[in-house]
């Protein structure tokens, strides 16, 4: 076991753990945000460093600062060490830096944007941005593309953080699509444009941070604060099963799987589940969503919350209104 202090609260933690799951494990109020960092995908993080703190104190052993920003995601706490995140200058500096840069290329189209309300650039940069932008370049376009019958790739948009990359490759079962390029020149693109059609190719639209990626069954048919988020699971022969739908009236507009409090979905669920199921008779119903992060979707929600055991499904006309 290993003892660390961040922003001044201690915590123990198993040898091994990084320093931002050992900031994940005291809350939010110290946890580093994280762009390409995600629990469940082997090697994620590393590409965006939004996640840099400072190091103050080494170790116990070696109590020499470390001279320069370090990024969380992969860095391994030491016994003894102290780290500054949220109380550090430096870091909130180099921060607004790596949102202005993350920026450079990103447009500024979240009121048309589907991932508006949920994306974790758009947190980002009002949790950690400039006010101002100081870009007079031309931001780099690129047409949409299908990848496959339903997700379209809006690569303007792709902040190149290899999530989608890392379910692709470990996730689905033989993988076509990839980073091109290098530098300035880089894209997320499948290969001679092969579709990808696999039954776990939807998960790319839920990691995808921002609205890269998207659900083309749920394109543009609601703002995600209008639509009712509910649990639901069913027997499912290639997933778990257990989902969220997202109602506007009665209708379910989209299934997705279910996010924890860092926005990193708990299970990834299949396709079938994902683009075929969307009739209230396809799923047993648990209960309303609580959104746990700070979100707009759980803004005047569920005043009358309705306990799991008690919900049928004639409730969700009535919680979805
Ligand atoms: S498409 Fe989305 S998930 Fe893939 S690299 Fe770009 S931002 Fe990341």
């Amino acid at each position: 076991m290993a003892k660390v202090t961040i922003d001044g609260i201690e915590i123990e933690v198993p040898d091994g753990t990084t320093i931002l799951q050992a900031a994940r494990m005291i809350g939010p109020s110290v946890a580093p945000p994280a762009m390409c960092f995600y629990t469940k995908l082997k090697t994620s993080g590393g590409y965006c460093r939004t996640c840099l703190v400072e190091v103050t104190k080494g170790s116990d052993k070696d109590p020499r600062p470390m001279p320069k920003l370090v990024i969380s995601c992969r860095t391994t706490v030491m016994d003894g060490m102290v780290v500054t995140n949220q109380l550090s200058p430096r870091v909130l500096d180099a921060r607004a830096g790596i949102v202005e840069f993350l920026l450079l290329n990103h447009p500024l189209d979240c009121p048309i944007c589907d991932q508006a309300g949920e994306c974790h650039l758009q947190d980002l940069s009002y949790e950690n941005g400039n006010y101002t932008t100081r870009t007079d370049f031309e931001r780099r376009t690129f047409e949409k593309i299908d990848i496959g019958d339903f997700i379209q790739l809006h690569m303007t948009r792709c902040i190149l953080c290899y999530r989608c990359v890392k379910v692709a490759e470990q996730i689905t079962d033989g993988r076509v699509h990839g980073v091109l390029n290098r530098g300035d020149l880089s894209e997320i693109s499948t290969y001679i444009k092969e579709a990808i059609d696999n039954d776990f190719s939807g998960n790319m639209i839920d990691v995808c941070p921002v609205g890269a990626l998207t659900d083309k069954t749920f394109r543009f048919k609601s703002r995600v604060w209008f639509t009712k988020p509910v649990d639901a699971h069913r027997d499912c022969d290639k997933c778990s099963g257990k989902v969220v739908l997202w109602y506007k009236g009665e209708e379910v507009l989209r299934v997705t799987g279910r996010k924890d409090e860092w926005g990193e979905v708990d299970e990834f669920i299949c396709n079938t589940c994902r683009f075929e199921k969307k009739h209230t008779a396809d799923w047993s119903i648990e209960g309303v969503r609580n959104i746990s992060r700070h979100s707009v979707i759980s803004a005047n929600k569920y005043k009358n919350l309705v306990k799991p055991n008690e919900f049928h499904l004639n409730d969700i006309k009535a919680i979805t209104e």
